[in-house]
């Protein structure tokens, strides 16, 4: 709803309504049933398969945490009969839809290791016995080890076993815009009160990232309460942070204090048996074939950051995917050498600009290439557009080519916009600062 126009969303997808699963596909009917004037038709039925099929398999997988994408089909009123959703395809309970939680992360797809077992064991008892076993259960580590993954197994499984039970996931960042919202928004003075009732209804409240709270005096304070409302009424809360209570500064004593009567884990860098596995587990998953060399090469280049260690393997399926090859030692040496030595001084070409922009901002390539021309992508896209007219050689025309064919006015347009700002927004430029050291560091 939030992604595309209200008009469009109301005549294309509210009518939407999935009912069966014929093999691996699932059946939309289209019926917009209050809405007397269009009658539905085929030209609908086209229409919303070229148009939105795409877009809604990819919501769908996401939402509900399939690592494939769903097939859809549309379909008219009465071509099917009698709906029968496959329970694999609806949320367990209405709680999981407003939980945030994602179906991905599970404690079956978390690899135990000697880093982690004391937090995974842990966070199973409080799984299992929510406000009962340790409360809160605070869990730290570097960035990367596994800890939202362990918040969302919670979060699931308690939901799993107790549709009733309320679940909310929430990053710090969420939590801290929805207080700024309450506290701006209060002429219509009920809006902090929501934000309140909303976390203080819940049984169990997942804080994502709490680091980030932490210093925005309004922010903890709110969620000061927030935790005392819950904690008092028996309530779990988990929270995970990059660093221990005692080591984040600007923590209140008394929040501090509350934060270590419960029971803190922290989570270690994985070991080289660890890493295997957990590259092991993924290749299965994905149905990949990759040789023990290289997941060998991979897990022992690669040891401080789970996240980077399935970046890397993430690479080479997709790599394997587009060029429908074997991946060889070879080929996967070349395509790791920027994420196993990212300190090789590089050689600065347009392509490596817009890889590394497009990292930055954590859009897809396909996007940066895409016609999709809403903010949050066409400007990092100019900001490429930018940088590789600043920083390379390349003509207007070379990086016109290799932004999917666009004409050298557009570039130059892209790039006077955002050189404009560079000369004159301080911030701005330091912003763009950063993404130049990590384009070329030297
Ligand atoms: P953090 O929140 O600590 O920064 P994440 O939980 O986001 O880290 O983990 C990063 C990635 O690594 C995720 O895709 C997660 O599924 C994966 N991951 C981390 N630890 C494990 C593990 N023990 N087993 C399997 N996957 C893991
Ligand atoms: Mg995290």
């Amino acid at each position: 709803e939030h992604s595309i126009s209200d008009i469009s969303f109301k005549s294309w997808l509210l009518p939407l309504e999935p009912t069966s699963i014929e093999d691996d596909t699932l059946i939309v009917v289209f019926d917009p049933k209050d809405d007397q004037e269009s009658d539905p038709d085929q030209m609908a039925i086209n229409y919303i398969t070229k148009k939105y099929a795409k877009f809604l398999a990819i919501m769908i997988s996401e939402v509900c945490g399939f690592t494939k994408e769903v097939k859809l089909r549309f379909a008219l009123p009465g071509e099917f009969s009698t709906p029968a959703i496959n329970e694999t395809f609806i949320p367990k309970s209405a709680n999981y839809a407003t939980s945030n939680l994602n179906a991905k992360y599970t404690f079956d797809t978390f690899v135990v290791g000697g880093n982690n077992k004391f937090a995974r064991q842990a966070s199973l008892a409080v799984a299992e016995s929510p406000g009962e076993a340790y409360n809160p259960l605070y869990i730290y580590g570097g960035p990367g080890l596994g800890k939202t993954h362990l918040l969302h197994s919670i979060g699931n499984f308690i939901i799993n076993e107790n549709p009733d039970k309320k679940v909310l996931y929430v990053t710090s960042e969420q939590f801290l815009n929805e207080v700024i919202e309450g506290i701006r928004g209060s002429n219509s003075s009920n809006a902090i009160t929501k934000t309140r009732e909303k976390y203080r209804s819940v049984d169990i409240l997942l804080i994502d990232d709490i680091q980030i709270l932490i210093g925005k005096e309004s922010t903890q304070q709110e969620f000061f309460n927030t935790f005392n409302t819950l904690y008092l009424a028996g309530k779990q809360i988990v929270i995970t942070s990059d660093k221990p209570p005692k080591e984040m500064e600007t923590l209140e004593e008394r929040i501090r204090s509350r934060f270590e009567s419960g029971l803190m884990a922290d989570i270690g860098n994985p070991d080289y048996e660890t890493r295997m596995a957990i590259l092991r587990k993924k290749v299965e998953s994905e149905k990949i074939n990759l040789s023990d060399d290289i997941l060998d090469y991979i897990a022992e280049n690669i040891k401080s950051n789970i996240r980077e260690l399935e970046g890397a393997l993430n690479k080479l399926i997709a790599y394997s995917n587009l060029e429908k090859s074997e991946i060889t030692m070879d080929i996967a040496m070349r395509e790791l050498q920027n994420i196993i030595y990212p300190d090789k001084p590089r050689e600065v070409t347009p392509q490596l600009i817009i890889e590394v922009v497009s990292e930055h901002y954590n859009i897809p390539m396909e996007k940066m290439l895409s016609k999709d021309r809403s903010k949050s992508v066409s400007r990092p896209r100019q900001i490429a557009m930018f940088l590789c007219n600043t920083m390379t050689d390349a003509t207007l025309e070379g990086i016109g080519q290799l932004l999917n064919g666009r004409d050298h006015s557009t570039i130059l347009h892209g790039r006077n916009v955002i050189e404009e700002e560079y000369n004159n927004d301080e911030e701005f430029r330091k912003q763009i600062d950063t993404i130049k050291k990590k384009i070329n560091p030297n």
